[in-house]
C-alpha cells in the first residue's frame, strides 16, 4: 500500500513529501503567478492544477499572484479574466496578491543591495551593454560604471525613482560576475526606467523591477515554500537563489517542470494576442482559441481539463502532447453528462403518406443512456419529419453495405416506427427535395409486434415542432501538427476551414427552451453548447467536438 502510493507520486510530490517528513517545512505554500498581459490558455491550466492541486493534496495553501511588473502590456481586463478562469477550473486561492503591492518593499530590497555593494546604477545603453556582455563562451567586460560608490549609487537610484531620467537612460544592475558561464549572472538588470502608467499603481512609479528581481522576492515575501515554474526558467535559478541569499530573506525554492505543448495548438499569450488584434479570431474567447475562456465557450468542461492534465502528468523534460488526448478527455466527460437530442445539420423532408394528416403521437425518448437519472422526454411524431440528407441514397448499394434509407429500403425511426421508402422528388439539379415513405403501425418502439428486423436506425425531427438554429462547426485552428518546429510566421499555419456556419440545421422541439451554456449531444453528430450569441429569436450552438476523431481521415492520412 505504502509502496503503491509512493509510485504514484510525481517528482514534485515526492519532493514535497520528503520536505514535510524531514520537518523542513511544517506546511507547504505554493502560488500561481500569471502576468496579466493576456488571457490564460490550456498551458496555464496545467500550472494551475499543479499549484492548487499540490496545496489541496498536502493540506497547504496556494496564492494567486499577479506578476504585474510590465505596465505597458498589462490590464485589469486580464486580471479579471484570470480570476474568473481559475474559479471556473474549480479552484479558489488563499491570498490574492500583486507584485505591484510589493513595489515599496522591492525598492527597499534594492537599496539594501546597493548599500551592501551588490548593486550599481549603470548608464550604458542597451547597445553598449550588448557590446561588452560577451557570449556564453566569451567572458564579458565590466561596465565603466560598475565601481561607483555606494553614496553615488544611492543618489542616482533615488533620482531614477524621482523621474529625473528618461526611459533607458539608466538601469540598476546586480553586481555579480561578468565572466559567469550563465549569462543571467552577468550583472543582470534589477530595475529599469519606464514612464508608463500602471493599471494598479497609476503614476506612483517610473521605475519597475525586472522579472528576476520581482519574482523570487515576491515568493519570499509570501513565504512560498515551493516555487514551481516551467523549464525555461531553470537558467534563472542561480540568480533566484543569489538574490534571496544576499537579502537573507525567506528561502523559497524554485523547481522546474515541463511546460505543456499541444499539437495543432499555440500556447503563448503573446501569439494569441496577435490573433485577437489581427482579427484572425473573434476575440480571446473565440471557441477556437486554446484559452480557458475559449474552451469554456466551446463547451469543454472543467472536469475534462482536470482529467486531461492528470493524464499528461508532470515531467522534467519538454515534449509535445497530442491534442487528441485533450479531445478524448472532453468526449469522455460529455458522454457521461449530456442529454442526447436530435439535431439534423442537413435536413431533407420526409412525408409518411399513410399517416393521417393531423394526427400526432407522443413518443418517449431516453435522455442519456449513460445516466438513468437523466430521465426521459416526450417527442411529438407526425406525418412530416426531417431526416439527414446523408441518411438517404437514391441508388444505394446492396443492403449489406447500406443500412440506411433508399427506395424500397426499410429503417427504424428512433423511438418511433419502421418506415419503408416509397419514392422521392428531386429538383433539376438532381437534389432530393422530398422523400416519401409508409410506416408500419405494428412496429412502434417498445411495442413492436411485427417481428421485423432492420439494421438502420435514423434520427429525425418533426417538421411541425422543429426549431431552427445557427450551428457553428469548429475545427482545429491550425493545420500544422508541431507549431514549435516551424520557421515561418505561425499565422501561415492557420486552418482556413476552422469555422463553418450552418444555418439550415433543424433541431427537435425540446431545444426551443435551451439556455446559454447548455450542452447536448446531437445523436450521431457530436457535442454542442448553446453560445452566448444566442438571442430570444435565434439559438446559436457551438460544436464542442465531433463524436469521433476524424481529423486524420479528413486530411487523407
Ligand atoms: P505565455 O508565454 O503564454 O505568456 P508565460 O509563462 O509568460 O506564458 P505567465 O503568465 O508568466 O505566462 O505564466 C504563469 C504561470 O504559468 C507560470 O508559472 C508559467 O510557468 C506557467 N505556464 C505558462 N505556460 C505554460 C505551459 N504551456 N505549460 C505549463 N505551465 C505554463
Ligand atoms: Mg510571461
Amino acid at each position: 500500500m505504502e509502496n503503491e502510493k509512493r509510485e504514484s507520486l510525481n517528482f514534485i510530490e515526492q519532493m514535497i513529501e520528503n520536505d514535510l517528513k524531514s520537518g523542513k517545512h511544517q506546511a507547504i505554500q505554493t502560488r500561481f503567478p500569471p502576468e496579466p498581459n493576456g488571457y490564460l490558455h490550456i498551458g496555464h491550466a496545467k500550472s494551475i492544477h499543479l499549484n492548487f492541486g499540490l496545496a489541496e493534496k498536502f493540506n497547504g495553501k496556494c496564492n494567486l499572484r499577479f506578476d504585474d511588473t510590465n505596465p505597458e502590456k498589462e490590464d485589469v481586463e486580464y486580471v479579471d479574466s484570470i480570476k474568473s478562469n481559475v474559479k471556473w477550473l474549480g479552484f479558489d486561492w488563499d491570498g490574492e496578491f500583486y507584485a505591484s503591492d510589493y513595489f515599496p518593499q522591492l525598492y527597499a530590497f534594492a537599496v539594501q543591495l546597493i548599500k551592501d555593494g551588490k548593486a550599481y546604477v549603470d548608464d550604458l545603453s542597451k547597445e553598449e551593454w550588448n557590446e561588452i556582455k560577451g557570449t556564453p563562451t566569451v567572458p564579458g567586460k565590466e561596465s565603466p560604471f560598475r565601481s561607483r560608490s555606494v553614496e553615488e549609487n544611492l543618489q542616482l537610484f533615488a533620482e531614477m525613482k524621482d523621474g529625473k531620467y528618461q526611459n533607458g537612460e539608466k538601469v540598476l544592475r546586480a553586481k555579480i560576475d561578468m565572466s559567469s558561464p550563465n549569462m543571467h549572472m552577468r550583472d543582470p538588470v534589477l530595475y529599469r526606467i519606464k514612464h508608463v502608467e500602471h493599471h494598479r499603481t497609476g503614476n506612483d512609479w517610473c521605475i519597475y523591477p525586472s522579472y528576476d528581481f520581482a519574482h523570487g522576492q515576491s515568493d519570499s515575501i509570501e513565504h512560498v515554500t515551493h516555487s514551481l515554474c516551467t523549464l525555461e526558467f531553470e537558467v534563472h535559478r542561480p540568480l533566484y537563489e543569489w538574490i534571496i541569499e544576499q537579502l537573507e530573506i525567506f528561502p523559497s525554492k524554485q523547481t522546474e517542470f515541463a511546460r505543456l505543448n499541444l499539437s495543432y495548438t499555440i500556447v503563448s499569450k503573446r501569439k494569441l494576442l496577435e490573433l485577437v488584434e489581427g482579427n484572425y479570431v473573434a476575440g480571446w474567447d473565440d471557441p477556437r482559441m486554446p484559452t480557458i475562456s475559449g474552451i469554456k465557450r466551446r463547451g469543454f468542461t472543467p472536469e475534462s481539463i482536470k482529467n486531461f492534465v492528470k493524464k499528461v502528468g508532470v515531467a522534467r523534460r519538454d515534449g509535445i502532447t497530442d491534442v487528441a488526448v485533450l479531445e478524448h478527455a472532453v468526449r469522455e466527460d460529455l458522454n457521461k453528462k449530456t442529454n442526447r437530442v436530435f439535431g439534423i445539420l442537413d435536413p431533407v423532408k420526409l412525408v409518411i403518406t399513410n399517416w393521417p394528416e393531423d394526427k400526432e403521437e407522443t413518443l418517449t425518448a431516453v435522455n442519456n443512456p449513460e445516466d438513468e437519472s437523466a430521465g426521459t422526454r416526450d417527442m411529438m411524431f407526425g406525418r412530416e419529419i426531417y431526416v439527414d440528407r446523408a441518411d438517404f441514397m437514391k441508388d444505394p448499394p446492396s443492403p449489406r453495405k447500406w443500412f440506411r434509407l433508399g427506395p424500397d429500403r426499410e429503417v427504424r425511426l428512433k423511438y418511433a416506427y419502421i418506415i419503408k421508402c416509397t419514392g422521392f422528388d428531386e429538383d433539376e439539379n438532381g437534389e432530393v427535395t422530398t422523400i416519401y415513405a409508409e410506416y408500419d403501425p405494428e412496429t412502434r418502439s417498445g411495442q413492436d409486434t411485427s417481428g421485423k428486423k432492420v439494421k438502420g436506425t435514423l434520427g429525425w425531427v418533426s417538421v411541425k415542432h422543429a426549431v431552427n438554429a445557427e450551428i457553428r462547426l469548429y475545427d482545429r485552428l491550425f493545420k500544422t501538427e508541431n507549431l514549435n518546429d516551424i520557421d515561418d510566421d505561425f499565422k501561415n499555419h492557420l486552418n482556413p476551414d476552422s469555422l463553418e456556419v450552418n444555418t439550415k440545421a433543424v433541431l427537435e422541439g425540446s431545444l426551443a427552451s435551451a439556455k446559454i451554456g447548455d450542452t447536448v449531444q446531437f445523436e450521431r453528430v457530436g457535442y454542442f453548447r448553446v453560445d452566448e450569441d444566442s438571442t430570444d429569436d435565434k439559438l446559436v450552438f457551438n460544436r464542442t467536438i465531433t463524436l469521433r476523431d476524424n481529423w486524420e481521415k479528413q486530411q487523407g492520412k
